[in-house]
């Protein structure tokens, strides 16, 4: 290995890996540099120096085991960095905060533990990943859909710890937890909620319980680690239909986002609806080559010229409609009223049975349908295609939107990108992504993408957003700008950290919450 824990001698470290291959199994333990590459972040942007190491990976089958794992790091004050796949790209993938610190790989214990058709539920393990439970779905033919995120390679866990979304009506994760199984760093068990009643029969089915409810406290935190998740399943609907509509001009977007509100609001469209920009969604049926080779982002007129050749729009809005044909029908037709108000728009709906599986992932993703067609953005730029995202929460109004819009595609041309970028609709939110594709084998590239990150971040909080998510490298930087009464939401965070885990062993630095022993590592990478 290249990387030592932090404070910590090659033979203690020799030591402590001797113990934990007793405990989870010697072949379960990793070390060398070969193998390590799987927990290095393949999208890192910044300088290309190492940052972000693991100093080795270990893979417990079992609670037992993670107690047993615990147990040595706190005696040997170890860091961990847990992950369910670790495919958390653009995000780190699987490498942690502190470099040094030891990956806990939870990918081995992918039990599917529990479906109920009956009351529409699973609860499932770390290493369950979509497809997993999409398959297990379909060989029993049970009438459920899961909500899959963009690429369905990932964990249900790992992704709703993340506050990822998905697509369908329950494409809000975090929202459709419902229990959880958490071992603390001291080793101590908790179940959330309902499951607090040991031989209790409503663990999934009503998330508070009685007393204070800890669930959210786990999702993006570094307070336990997640061993069991119940997750809500839509049950499979009569029919659904497809909507995609385009529009011709940039600024279409400020009309786009008012229409589409009060159907939110008043949940006539349920799912999570996107309004992709051209280049995004160019990028999912041609590469960028074909349109302009030049230096700099893509001028108007190449985008202009790519939007006329593949028929879309500036804007594309696509959302599902799900239920009995007639109630669909008719929420289509109250829609496409509504949308017709906008000059030039083309309205397009594709209508299938429940159990159809249409064709192209962005349709298989509303159907609750894992894919991985999301990847193709990687070829977008050729070379060793990369992406980190600006993720802002965006007040769902058109001035908002719009102002994020102005604001991210200036500075991306600054830095020589194409806005790439889109919003996906929550109630009262938009979450607007922007990914920022480089190449990895281009220093300059990843340089620049690193930096513009950094100033996008500052940009829109000066402009009052905050981000949802960040890449390990701006996550001190995101956390700071959560800054109400000096920082009062961190400080909380940071008492709550030390309290659970004195020692200081569980994730250090994830969301900018550092223990008492490290924190004089924020705001280095
Ligand atoms: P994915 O499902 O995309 O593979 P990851 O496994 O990379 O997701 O998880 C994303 C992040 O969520 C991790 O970096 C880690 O901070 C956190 N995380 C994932 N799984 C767990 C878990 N079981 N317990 C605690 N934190 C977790």
């Amino acid at each position: 290995m290249s990387v030592l824990p932090p404070h910590c001698s090659a033979q203690r470290f020799h030591e402590a890996l001797r113990l934990f291959g007793s405990i989870v199994g010697e072949t379960h333990v990793v070390v060398s540099d070969n193998e390590l590459i799987e927990y290095a972040d393949p999208f890192a942007p910044g300088p290309q120096e190492p940052r972000f190491a693991a100093s080795a990976a270990i893979l417990p089958g079992s609670v037992d085991e993670i107690r047993e794992v615990l147990r040595i790091a706190r005696s040997y004050r170890l860091p961990l960095w847990p992950v369910s796949t670790g495919r958390n790209y653009a995000y780190g993938g699987a490498a942690p905060r502190l470099s040094g610190s030891i990956v806990v790989d939870l990918r081995r214990m992918n039990r599917i533990l529990e479906v109920d058709e009956t009351l529409g539920y699973a609860l499932v393990e770390p290493g369950v990943t979509y497809f997993d439970l999409h398959e297990h779905l379909r060989a029993r033919g049970a009438k459920l859909w899961i909500d899959p995120p963009a690429a369905g390679w990932g964990s249900v866990v790992g992704n709703t710890l993340e506050r990822g979304f998905g697509y369908t009506p329950y494409g809000d994760h975090a929202a459709m937890q419902c229990g959880m199984e958490v071992v603390l760093a001291t080793g101590d068990i908790v179940r959330t909620g309902m499951g607090g009643i040991e031989i209790g029969r409503s663990w999934q089915l009503y998330k508070p319980g009685f007393g204070p409810s800890y669930d959210a406290m786990f999702m993006q935190s570094n307070f336990g680690i997640v061993t069991k998740l119940g997750i809500a399943l839509m049950p499979r609907p009569a029919s659904y239909l497809l909507a995609h509509l385009r529009f011709g001009g940039e600024a279409d977007l400020e009309a786009i986002v008012e229409t589409l509100r009060p159907f939110k609001l008043d949940e006539t469209i349920r799912n999570h609806a996107v309004v992709e920009g051209a280049v995004r969604f160019a990028a999912g049926v041609s590469s960028r080559g074909e349109w302009y080779d030049g230096q700099g982002p893509m001028p108007e007129s190449a985008i202009d010229a790519m939007t006329k050749r593949l028929g879309i729009g500036r804007w594309n809005l696509r959302f599902g409609l799900y239920g009995e044909p007639e109630i669909v029908e008719a929420q289509f037709s109250v829609v496409k009223r509504a949308f017709s108000r906008v000059r030039g728009v083309r309205i397009e709906a594709a209508r299938y049975a429940g159990d159809a599986r249409p064709e192209g992932g962005g349709d298989r993703n509303m159907a609750g349908i894992p894919t991985m067609t999301a990847f193709r953005m990687l070829d977008w730029r050729g070379g060793a295609g990369a992406h980190v995202d600006f993720s802002p929460i965006c007040p769902f109004t058109g001035r908002d939107a719009m102002r994020q819009y102005w604001l991210a595609k200036t500075r991306c041309a600054e830095y020589g990108f194409d806005y790439y970028g889109g919003f996906t609709a929550g109630t009262r939110h938009l979450h607007h992504i922007v990914a920022t594709i480089f190449d990895r084998d281009d220093a300059g590239q990843t340089d620049a993408a690193g930096d513009l990150l950094r100033v996008l971040i500052s940009d829109a909080r000066a402009a009052g957003y905050g981000q949802y998510r960040t890449h390990l490298a701006y996550m001190d930087l995101a956390a700071a700008q959560y800054d109400f009464n000096d920082g009062a939401l961190l400080r909380l965070s940071e008492t709550i950290k030390d309290t659970l885990d004195p020692d200081g062993i569980l994730a250090p630095g994830k969301s900018g919450i550092w223990p008492r022993a490290w924190r004089d590592r924020r705001g280095y990478t």
